[in-house]
C-alpha cells in the first residue's frame, strides 16, 4: 500500500478518537516526506537534529516538527527557532537549555517530559521520582519561556501485551499523579504521548492523546 493509503487507513481508525497522529519519518527522504504531506498529513516526528534541520529547510513552512529522539543540549539551537514540540526531555539542564534558546527565539517551546517506563536497560528517560523532583524545584519554576505539556513514554519492544499495557497504564496514573499535583488550573497539560507502530492500539485503550508512528506509515526503515 502506499503512504497516501496507509495515513487514510489509520486517519479512519482514529478519527473520532481525538488522537494526534505524528508520522515519524526519520531515515525517509523529503520525496516521501512530501508524499505524507501531499496526502493531508501535517505532523511529523523526527530524532536526528541535523535530520530534523534539512528536512525543516527543504520542506513545507506550515509543517508541526516534533523532536521525538534524545537531545543534547548543545544541539538544542539548530531546532529551536521552529519546533513545534519536544517529546524527549530528560533532564532539569536540557530544559534549561531549551529554555534559554527559545529566549533568543523570543518563544515559548513545549515539551514533554520523557518517563522511563520501559523494563530494558537501554531506554532515555526520567524515573517517576526523577520527573517529581524536576517538577518541585525552584530552578524549574524559574523557567519561563517552556512550557510542560504533558508526558512522554516508550513501552517495552515485547509481544507479551499484558506487559505493554501495564507500562502505558503507569504512565497514564503518573500522568494524572502530576496534573493533580502541579498543573490543576494549567489546560495546556494534556498531552500523553505514548504508541508506536507495534503498540499503538493498546497505548489508545490506555489514553494516549499522541501516537509516533513510522514503519506503519512509511514502510520498514
Ligand atoms: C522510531 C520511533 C518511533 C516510530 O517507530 P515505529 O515502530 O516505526 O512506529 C516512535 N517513537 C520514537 C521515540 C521513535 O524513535
Amino acid at each position: 500500500m502506499s503512504v497516501s493509503d496507509n495515513l487514510l487507513k489509520i486517519k479512519q481508525e482514529i478519527e473520532a478518537l481525538g488522537v494526534t497522529l505524528i508520522a515519524v519519518s526519520k531515515t525517509k527522504p523529503v520525496t516521501t516526506i512530501q508524499e505524507a504531506y501531499d496526502a493531508g498529513q501535517r505532523v511529523f516526528g523526527e530524532n536526528q537534529v541535523q535530520e530534523l534541520r534539512e528536512k525543516y529547510e527543504a520542506l513545507p513552512k506550515d509543517i508541526d516538527w516534533h523532536m521525538i529522539g534524545h537531545l543534547q543540549s548543545n544541539k538544542v539551537k539548530y531546532i529551536a527557532p521552529f519546533i513545534k514540540l519536544i517529546h524527549s526531555v530528560d533532564s532539569l539542564k536540557l530544559l534549561q537549555e531549551i529554555n534559554k534558546q527559545a529566549l533568543k527565539n523570543e518563544r515559548v517551546i513545549d515539551c514533554l517530559l520523557q518517563i522511563y517506563i520501559a523494563d530494558e536497560e537501554t531506554k532515555f528517560g526520567l524515573a517517576y521520582d526523577e520527573a517529581i523532583e524536576l517538577l518541585r524545584s525552584d530552578d524549574f519554576s524559574d523557567l519561563k519561556n517552556i512550557r510542560i505539556v504533558g508526558l512522554m513514554g516508550i513501552a517495552t519492544n515485547t509481544d507479551n501485551e499484558k506487559v505493554v499495557k501495564e507500562e502505558f497504564y503507569e504512565l497514564k496514573t503518573l500522568f494524572k499523579g502530576i496534573k493533580s499535583s502541579f498543573f490543576r488550573k494549567d489546560d495546556y497539560f494534556k498531552e500523553l504521548s505514548m504508541g508506536m507502530s507495534s503498540d499503538y492500539k493498546i497505548a489508545i485503550e490506555q489514553g494516549s492523546t499522541m501516537i509516533r508512528l513510522g514503519s506503519t506509515i512509511f514502510g520498514a526503515r
